[in-house]
């Protein structure tokens, strides 16, 4: 391969190594692993001691030993399910040495007859004989550097051996560039860091995997952290340098939507209206995330502001993750226009042709001040005439490129709010939203009670069924929650269809079921049939959507409470109680609880405050679990852990504040590295 030495090269693709063709890379592929520089972060889980070397003679059972030996005689049986076997031997005695599942010419090129060869595996025995079954290596007896150590242990993925896998991570890491450092010596000396290129060879050194406080990985996590906060820090100032065309507006349209709402705002709710107000009056580009806990009110929040950017004659734009959640906005926004001047319209992917059609075209000619869609929709070319605010509901569910992807949509004059109903701990704020402006709603509106929660083991589930005929006596709707839609045999899941069965004996005529596996438009006629209320129980995985509003589902049980983490229970309790009547939860637990769980309910029945809880979450599971991260399917750091590198996350964002455009230059290098570079806002 030569000169990874050249800093460029580790940015090519995997194939650019020795030795790595088009069916190792589609194996590597499988690990995720397609440029060279992927392979530096992948690290060894566990090790195996490969370094005693013996003779045949000390073979004990169930150790892993190398032996150097030379090759006698091959046994190729030919019967199917019989393995095939090489006779060798050293001056102490004799071995065979044993393949599953091998091919002769594979076994004759590898173990040719009168060779010499060091080969690595575990000893077994075999008909009282001693034996070692597919052995990891078969070398040349002078690889003894090579084989004979503690060598680190990666997860592999079908296709990819140890001693394959081994020889490409040794080819990259023997030959790492010398890089310039890009932190300040301040920085260095007060963590004792050690260069980079150190740092990446010794995480990758078998006597660090079990130390995650070594200051090795310590250095390439802070590497991690500054180039996210980096990254987040470019792309705010870029989106804010742009001049767009402030917006002009009076009130008074504003003023008739508040009064159309038949609540009075929340204070929260007329703080978070004045930001954004501010936002669209300045001359900079609004990218605001508004958060706030499910059933805060952000949809309101939206279509007010919206009445401001739409009386200084641009046009806005909300969008949302589902049809139904979208047709639930529209019918929010027609009811706070009415009177009004302002024309509202909703388009769907099932909007008929010739309907989408009129409606584009009104678009474009600014017929239409306010179009409400599903996310989709707005993949595809739709043009406005003035397009001055788009509204992005439930953003959780989109990584930082798709975030950028709608920072540029609508050009330059466009503010863009996102909405979200996942609570980020404070301390994760400027990490995940880092180029953002941030907006929070705190307060649930006035009437709102705080949900009731309860546990009950799961013996006592008859009780839940007195429950239920009783909310259903009084009109309420009850979603039933399971974890997994089919009986896993190994896991010990609850099953959705079983558990609808069940229900539809006690219920006739009564229940419905939802899971993952129905279509869209399957699961959207179901949710419908919820909310006209033709079904009073709803049986579901956690696929009901986080914002569709169901006013009249006022108790939810969740079944395998235990499989589910804190935020996910709060997000799922939170679709009940958003009517007038209490809100009840209740978490059906199997016996014999951990300590976790119990803590975990503890928690739940105390508080309502999604902040709080997200920050609980994050404490007891880490931040790779917390809710909306896995569901973007996007691994949010490669090294960096919030929790456990807290001091380093802390230390990371006040040094970051403090750099100046020109410091950014110096960790160009160090973004890429982290594939951070492409993810940087591009409007120009
Ligand atoms: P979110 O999107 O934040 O989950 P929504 O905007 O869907 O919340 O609001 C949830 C419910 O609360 C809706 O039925 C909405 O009409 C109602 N609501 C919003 N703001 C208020 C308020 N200030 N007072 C009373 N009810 C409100
Ligand atoms: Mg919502």
């Amino acid at each position: 391969m030569g000169n990874l030495k050249n800093k460029e090269i580790i940015f090519k693709k995997i194939t650019y190594l020795k030795g790595v063709g088009k069916k190792l890379a589609k194996y590597l592929s499988g690990k995720k692993i397609e440029k060279i520089n992927d392979l530096l972060w992948d690290l060894p889980y566990s090790s195996t001691d490969r370094s005693l070397l013996t003779k045949t003679n000390n073979l004990i059972p169930g150790t892993i030993s190398s032996i150097k030996v030379e090759v006698l005689k091959y046994s190729f049986p030919r019967i199917r399910n019989l393995p095939n076997k090489v006779l060798c031997q050293d001056d102490k005695g004799k071995i065979e040495i044993v393949f599953f599942n091998s091919r002769e010419n594979y076994i004759k090129a590898v173990l040719p007859l009168k060779k010499w060869v060091l080969i690595s595996g575990k000893v077994s025995s075999y008909n009282k004989k001693y034996q070692i079954a597919n052995p990891e290596y078969i070398s040349s007896p002078d690889k003894t550097d090579f084989v004979l150590k503690n060598i680190p242990k990666y997860s592999l993925t079908d296709g990819l051996n140890e001693k394959s896998y081994r020889k490409i991570v040794d080819q990259v890491i023997n030959n790492l560039p010398e890089l310039d450092e890009w932190h300040p010596h301040e920085v260095i000396k007060k963590f004792k860091f050690s260069t980079w290129k150190d740092s990446i060879i010794n995480i990758h050194e078998p006597e660090n995997i079990n130390n995650k406080d070594n200051k090795f990985l310590k250095r390439l996590a802070f590497d991690e952290i500054c180039s996210n906060m980096i990254v987040m820090s470019k792309n705010r100032t870029k989106i804010k340098k742009n001049k767009k065309e402030k917006k002009y507006f009076k009130n008074e349209l504003s003023n008739k939507v508040i009064k159309n709402f038949k609540f009075n705002l929340t204070k929260d709710q007329v703080n978070v209206i004045n930001e954004i107000n501010v936002d669209l009056a300045s001359n900079k580009k609004m990218f605001r995330i508004l958060q706030g806990d499910v059933g805060s009110g952000k949809t309101v929040v939206s279509i007010i502001t919206s009445a401001n950017v739409i009386d200084s004659g641009f046009q806005a734009a909300i969008m949302a993750p589902t049809d139904i959640l979208a047709k639930q906005h529209y019918n929010l926004a027609i009811n706070l226009f009415n009177n009004t001047h302002v024309k509202v319209e909703y388009l769907s992917g099932k909007t008929e042709t010739k309907i989408k059609n009129e409606i584009l075209k009104k678009l474009k000619d600014g017929k239409i001040d306010l179009l409400i869609g599903t996310h989709s929709l707005f993949q595809k070319k739709i043009s406005f005439k003035k397009l001055g605010y788009i509204i992005i509901d439930e953003q959780h569910k989109f990584g930082v490129k798709q975030r950028m992807m709608f920072a540029e949509k609508g050009g330059l004059n466009c503010d863009v709010l996102l909405m979200s109903a996942t609570p980020i701990p404070r301390t994760m704020v400027l990490t995940i939203y880092g180029d953002m402006d941030v907006s929070k709603i705190l307060q649930k509106p006035n009437k709102r009670k705080s949900i009731l929660t309860y546990s009950k083991p799961e013996n006592k589930i008859d009780e839940i069924i007195n429950i239920i005929k009783n909310n259903i006596k009084l009109n309420n709707q009850v979603f039933w929650v399971c974890p997994l839609i089919k009986e896993s045999k190994i896991l010990d899941f609850s099953s959705t269809i079983s558990r609808y069965e069940w229900l539809k004996k006690k219920f006739p005529n009564e229940v419905s079921i939802m899971h993952g596996k129905l279509t869209k438009d399957e699961k959207n006629k179901i949710l419908n049939n919820f909310l006209e209320k033709k079904v009073k129980i709803l049986v579901s995985t956690t696929v009901i959507e986080v914002g569709i509003d169901f006013p009249n589902a006022n108790l939810i049980i969740i079944e395998n409470a235990n499989k589910f983490g804190l935020a996910q229970l709060h997000q799922l309790r939170g679709r009940v109680g958003r009517g007038n009547e209490q809100g009840i939860c209740i978490l059906l637990f199997k016996k014999n609880l951990s300590k976790n769980s119990i803590n975990r309910i503890k928690i739940l029945k105390k508080s309502n405050d999604g902040f709080f809880i997200a920050e609980e979450d994050m404490k007891m599971r880490g931040f790779g679990d917390m809710v909306g991260f896995q569901q973007s399917g996007e691994k949010y750091f490669k090294l960096a852990d919030p929790i456990r590198d807290i001091e380093l996350f802390n230390y990371a964002e006040n040094y970051i504040k403090n750099l100046k455009e020109n410091d950014f230059k110096k960790y160009d290098y160090l973004l890429k590295l982290f594939d951070k570079a492409e993810i940087i806002y591009t409007e120009d």
